[in-house]
């Protein structure tokens, strides 16, 4: 089999985690497999250098970013490379350009648009232990890029996919995806099977497991995933396309996100154009909205609730001030003291009664709902920040039993 594995910042720390992980890979090599492995930068390396950064100029050129930040992978597999070689292994290691990984220019945030597949075959051919350095590429002009924080999950599908490799393994402390934070939810289980649609909802619901482009490369390209502790040798959570169905699972999981602001307009009037101009001044100064929510106020008005980010409340409100004429409601409400609380289960499309459930849980802990929104696989509600691990409990408690 060919097998991409990749290892994050906080399993190659130190020389002894280094040596831990170069274990896994050794054995994995033995077992007779061909190996390709992308790594993160030491643990917090790449704050650090973040650090460094500002220390010299607090607004660099995000190119020249690009080349530090680069270099904390490079660290990486130079040093696995090391520990490979001195466990008798034959081992190569590699960066972002040395595999012709080609991003577009966005420095920071790049895409990956393609793997020249030459080296990397190439090594492979002549039974090699590949490490790659994750999270860097080149674009058009030669110059090194990097993917977003956390990129380098990515850089491991996108190989995967480009090698149509057996398996990717995405090892970190975490043994896999759970129903709820194991950390803060009690009773929380280990899944064992998670779809692609229910990972990237997670993801962007404040998982922070994987990287969200790698859930989308995946799913695009039908990778085989896994999600696995460096740790301790189990399973952990294999993400797939479809997952056979648990009866008494009626949701994946629960997530809780507490970056959430509610900004209520009251006394819109109630005619065409005004939702338009209202999202429109936010959409121009790049904000980003997630629930909206429209109800008949009184005389020929109604009032628009929506949530933020946090960090953008402040520059809705003061948009919507200046637009205040031109929309013309009579006042504005902002709360950032709330949170959203979302159930994802792809299971939701088949079966009824699930968002009552989620209510109910609620309900019985005398927490009151601000706003809901629902899509295919996910309930989200919105209520005070106060109660969300009150609530995420309850609910937790509700479809998994305590
Ligand atoms: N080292 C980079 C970061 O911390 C990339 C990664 O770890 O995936 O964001
Ligand atoms: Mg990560």
């Amino acid at each position: 089999m060919l097998i991409v594995q990749k290892f994050g910042g906080s399993s190659v720390a130190d020389a002894e985690k280094v040596f831990r992980v170069a274990g896994i890979i050794a054995d994995t090599y033995c077992e007779g497999h061909d190996v390709v492995v992308v790594l993160s930068a030491q643990g917090d390396t790449t704050d650090y250098l973040l650090e460094k950064a500002a220390e010299v100029n607090p607004s660099p050129s995000k190119r020249e970013l690009d080349i530090l930040l680069s270099t904390g992978e490079q660290v990486s597999i130079s040093l696995m490379a090391m520990a490979l070689e001195k466990m008798g292994l034959p081992v190569v290691s590699l960066t972002g350009w040395q595999i012709g990984l080609r991003t577009n220019s966005t420095y920071g945030n790049a895409r990956i648009k393609r793997i020249s597949l030459e080296r990397l075959r190439q090594e492979l051919d002549k039974r090699r232990i590949i490490l790659v350095a994750g999270f860097q590429g080149i674009n058009k002009y030669d110059d090194i890029t990097t993917l977003g924080r956390g990129g380098s999950d990515t850089t491991a599908v996108a190989i995967a996919a480009a090698l149509h490799a057996d398996k990717c393994q995405i090892f970190s402390d975490v043994d896999g995806i759970y129903t709820a934070d194991p950390r803060k939810v009690t009773g929380a289980r280990k899944l064992e099977e998670i779809t692609y649609d229910e990972m990237l909802e997670l993801a962007s619901l404040g998982a922070q497991v994987l990287h969200n482009r790698s859930v989308e490369l995946a799913k695009r390209y039908g990778v085989d995933l896994e999600v696995l502790s460096s740790y301790v040798r189990a399973p952990g959570t294999k993400v797939k396309e479809v997952v056979k169905q648990v009866e008494e699972m009626k949701i994946s999981g629960i997530a809780k996100d507490n970056d959430v602001a509610r900004i209520t307009i009251i006394g819109v009037p109630d005619e065409p154009g005004v939702a338009f101009k209202v999202f429109r001044a936010l959409a121009k100064a790049k904000i980003n909205v997630d629930i909206i929510l429209q109800s008949k106020g009184t005389n020929h008005t109604t009032d628009i609730s929506f949530t933020v980010a946090e960090g953008d409340m402040e520059t809705a409100r003061k948009i919507l001030q200046d637009y205040k004429e031109v929309i013309g409601f009579s006042s504005l409400s902002v709360d950032k003291n709330v949170s959203k609380i979302s159930i994802v289960g792809a299971g939701m499309i088949r079966s009824s009664g699930i968002a009552a459930m989620m209510f109910e849980a609620l309900y019985d802990c005398k927490i009151n709902i601000h706003m809901i929104s629902t899509s295919e696989i996910k309930v989200s509600v919105i209520i005070d920040e106060n109660y969300s691990d009150m609530a995420v409990q309850a609910i937790h408690n509700k479809f998994f039993g305590n």
